[in-house]
């Protein structure tokens, strides 16, 4: 469930009327809801520490999917971990209190820079994707007179996710050492002074809902923790990545209930049972997704003899998903519709200077006119953490809502900072 409702009338984010949020802070804006992020952590961190009694199930959270710093910090505060895929994650991470030895550091590209700083920090773990990787990272430790603690992520050629462009766990994505190279990597990591290699990793996709690709390619990671064992190598650590995926179209009374997490917990536990390895999870869209929304007005319409548009003021380079991965969103009046009011079939889009600006085609609504707000639900996660500002539009502003206290978490990007940094070069007056 979500803390998103409409009474009397109109639609609320726990106890504050987005029409005084959209009055005072302006649109588009980014709402999201502290009791969801709680709810969804709460939930996820009791139903992973039930997959292994005894052991700590250690929950990173993917800040990728939304790292505004009021949502890092409320994350924190429950005692989340933090999956970082850069150095400004990192930093951003220690920023928002997360402590370094909560914190993982994945991606398939980092840079030596990046690494010497993970490694200065005295971060958890370094998830390992290459054997450059590998060297790279050993060296830089040796140089800082540091041995830092790293797993492999392994590719277990199974792929999985909404999308083709959120799979990653195919042997055709570029994503992590193939299962027949970790045998011989862990062999060379033993004899390196830089790096202490603790386990494996895991990250096949995001927006999965079922939880069978999981166990394929959990059933091959097991298999693989065994197999390396018995080949006289420490596996201690099992981080089985993130990717469960929510609930996207649902009506509005929908309880989008811990259903496909304690099927997946389930699973977890009766695969790794008498594994003894301490487990990680990296959940991100899970955790934030439904707990945000972005709240945009509707500046024209603009009739057509076959179809109907909406013109709203947010655009593609605030909300990406619908032109990148053809993603839904609902799309709630704040406004209450009346029972059983006459819909319209509207082309929502942005306007920016693209077709593929279009947030949604054919959609049924009722009627709307030039200053409505409507909301994009389900906005929390990849919304604002992939905003640009194309068509030098000003980032839009993030607020984070608590019962009925709301603040500005960050405010709307001003043209000096939008156009200030850009420097002419010297040889143009
Ligand atoms: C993006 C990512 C995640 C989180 O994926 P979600 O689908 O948002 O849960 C976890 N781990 C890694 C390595 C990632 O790149």
């Amino acid at each position: 469930m979500h803390h998103f409702a409409y009474r009397d009338g109109a639609l609320f984010a726990e106890d504050v009327d987005l029409r005084e949020i959209a009055d005072k802070v302006g649109t588009p804006v980014y709402v999201y809801s502290s009791a969801t992020i709680e709810r969804h952590y709460r939930l996820y961190e009791a139903a992973m520490a039930s997959t292994a009694p005894g052991k700590p199930a250690h929950v990173f959270y993917a800040m990728k999917a939304n790292s505004n710093l009021g949502v890092l910090k409320t994350l924190a505060a429950l005692g989340a971990g933090a999956d970082t895929v850069s150095e400004g994650e990192i930093r951003k991470a220690l920023a928002a209190g997360f402590p370094a030895s909560k914190i993982v550091f994945s991606g398939v590209g980092k840079a030596e820079s990046e690494l010497a700083f993970a490694v200065e920090a005295g971060i958890y773990q370094v998830n390992i994707e290459t054997e450059g990787e590998l060297d790279l990272l050993s060296k830089v430790a040796q140089r800082l007179g540091k041995r830092q603690e790293a797993v492999f992520r392994v590719n277990p050629d199974i792929g999985a996710g909404g999308h083709a462009k959120i799979t990653t766990g195919s042997s055709a994505n570029k994503f992590g050492v193939s299962f027949e190279e970790v045998h011989r990597l862990y062999a060379r990591a033993a004899n390196m002074a830089g790096v202490r290699i603790m386990g494996l990793a895991v990250h096949i996709g995001s927006q999965i809902r079922e939880v069978d690709a999981f166990e394929a390619a959990y059933t091959k990671m097991r298999d693989l923790v065994l197999a390396l064992r018995a080949e006289g190598h420490r596996v201690d650590r099992l981080d089985l990545g993130g990717g469960l995926g929510i609930p996207y179209e649902v009506p509005k009374d929908f309880d989008h209930g811990p259903g496909l997490i304690e099927a997946y917990a389930g699973m977890v536990a009766k695969l790794m049972q008498g594994l003894d390895a301490e487990l990680g999870f990296e959940p991100g869209r899970l955790i934030v997704g439904n707990a945000g929304i972005l709240l945009t007005k509707v500046l024209h319409l603009n009739p057509r003899p076959t179809k109907e548009f909406l013109v709203v003021d947010a655009a593609m380079n605030d909300l990406m998903r619908p032109a990148m991965y053809e993603a839904y969103h609902e799309i709630w009046p704040v406004a209450e519709p009346a029972e059983g009011a006459k819909t319209i079939a509207y082309d929502v889009v942005g306007p920016i200077c693209e077709s593929g600006d279009t947030f949604t085609a054919g959609r049924e609504l009722s009627a709307l006119k030039p200053g409505d707000l409507i909301a994009f639900m389900t906005a929390g996660a990849y919304g604002a953490s992939m905003s640009s500002t194309y068509n030098q539009r000003p980032l839009v502003a993030e607020v984070l809502v608590k019962g009925d206290k709301f603040a500005v978490t960050r405010p709307r990007q001003t043209y000096e900072e939008l156009i200030g940094t850009d420097r002419a070069p010297p040889w143009l007056p």
